[in-house]
């Protein structure tokens, strides 16, 4: 028996319509906004990754699935936006106009400590915006994510928002961060002293409980913000204010990414335990450069779909599995088994749901076979009903049964024969 990999889990087929249904709200959420689908690969060069998420990060420096193969290193992605960023660059999106609008569906691999919530395999939602580097912008992305969550039933997640700054200010923060962690640096996990000297804000985001402890009582970027970054920051609450988005100003919040500048969020739920933010985000104003792109401001998310099914759930708003079939037609003997599959061919193309047993069953059996799918009609065709030029119509809502002429039969399961 082969099994499944660690931090990977199947999808079944009875749990697939919550995925379907979250796509799909998700799909026409964005495009409500004007942002327009983009796909792109599973695999990109590790190069990408240690550029655009950074080589300081715990997803570069520990979780990434990465192989080499005909002398090139290459990476499952860990992320959406790299692949995206690339992409825009690669294919000169940019000379199609700005503000480029984008969203994505996308798996994403990260070599990580299993937990509720927390797998190796697992699958994102995200969008961003290139080109605007107006407050606008990240309002715009902040309200999407917060318009999805609510259509989906999730009622208990909170915004926290925070500026992280821009190069400029960041600089003295660095600073001051480090005068505060120095006395404790032989206390800093391993990844943690190495990122002392080339990007101490990392230390903040470490998951390691001895780094936790020095990161307490440290200096706050939003302190340390220079003007422009300030008043963005003041800009953007009260955006939100004005249509309404709840938020609360968490100035702990770091990002796991190094491309993040000026605005960064996330959406929080109690119902995840430890695992406990859902959506995160924020603005990159320098990605696409980095990424070797013309100056391209930009600003997005990335929302966990495993963890929103969690909180959906815990919210009480999974719902049921819908029925897989409308109708099940039941044909007895084998003259009745021929007239019946050419009108399961009828049916379809009048966009009904429907099925044969096409392990041919008895009666009793088919019966219990259109019980189980949850199909709301069963169509009984045998000798009698054939030689009539009828079919026996059993609602299965109220048990009521009723013949009806062949050639009602589409319009009278439609619900538009009004005989
Ligand atoms: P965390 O702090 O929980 O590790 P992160 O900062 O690494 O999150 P991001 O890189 O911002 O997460 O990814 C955006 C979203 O993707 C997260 O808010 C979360 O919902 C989801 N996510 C991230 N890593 C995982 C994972 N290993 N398993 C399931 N969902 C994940
Ligand atoms: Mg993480």
């Amino acid at each position: 028996m082969i099994s499944i990999p660690k931090g990977t889990k199947d999808i079944l087929p009875s749990e697939v319509y919550r995925w379907q249904k979250a796509e799909e709200l998700f799909r026409t959420t964005a495009e409500k906004y004007g942002f327009t689908e983009i796909r792109t690969p599973i695999i990109e060069h590790t190069e990408l990754f240690q550029r655009g998420v950074g080589d300081t990060t715990d997803i570069v420096q520990k979780e990434m699935y990465t192989f080499e193969i005909a002398g090139r290193s290459l990476s499952l992605k860990p992320e959406g936006t790299a692949g995206v960023g690339r992409s825009f660059i690669e294919n000169k999106l940019y000379a199609d106009g700005l503000p480029a609008k984008y969203y994505y569906i996308t798996p994403c691999y990260r070599y990580e400590k299993m937990q509720k919530g927390r797998q190796r395999e697992f699958h994102q939602f995200g969008i961003e915006i290139f080109g605007s580097d107006k407050m606008l912008a990240d309002a715009e992305v902040i309200m999407l994510a917060d318009d999805f969550l609510r259509s989906f039933g999730i009622d208990d997640a909170r915004l926290h928002i925070n500026s992280i700054g821009c190069p400029k200010c960041r600089a003295e923060y660095r600073k001051a961060l480090q005068e505060f962690l120095k006395p404790s640096y032989e206390q800093l996990c391993d990844t943690c002293k190495s990122r002392f000297e080339r990007n101490p804000m990392r230390i903040l985001d470490c998951k390691t409980p001895q780094c936790q402890a020095v990161a307490k009582g440290a200096p706050r970027m939003i302190d340390y913000l220079c003007d422009d970054c300030k008043n963005a920051f003041e800009e953007l609450k009260g955006l939100l204010k004005n249509c309404g988005v709840a938020f609360e100003v968490d100035p702990n919040i770091v990002r796991g990414l190094d491309y993040y500048t000026k605005t960064a969020f996330e959406f929080i739920s109690d119902k995840l335990g430890s695992q406990s933010t859902v959506c995160g985000g924020g603005r990159y104003d320098h990605l696409i450069e980095e990424l070797g792109g013309p100056e391209t401001p930009g600003v997005g998310f990335g929302l966990g779909i495993e963890r929103l099914l969690l909180i959906q759930e815990a919210c009480g708003q999974a719902g049921k599995a819908p029925a897989s079939a409308d109708v099940l037609i039941a044909a007895l003997g084998e003259s009745a088994k021929l007239s019946a599959l050419s009108l399961t061919k009828q049916m379809r193309g009048a966009g009904i749901r429907v099925i044969m047993d096409v392990m041919e069953r008895g009666l009793k059996a088919q019966f219990k076979y259109a019980d189980r799918i949850g199909a709301r009609y069963v169509v009984v065709i045998g000798d009698e009903e054939l030689a009539k030029g009828v079919a026996t119509l059993r609602d299965m809502k109220n048990s009521s049964q009723t013949q009806v002429e062949k050639d009602k039969l589409i319009k009278t399961i439609t619900g538009e024969y009004d005989g």
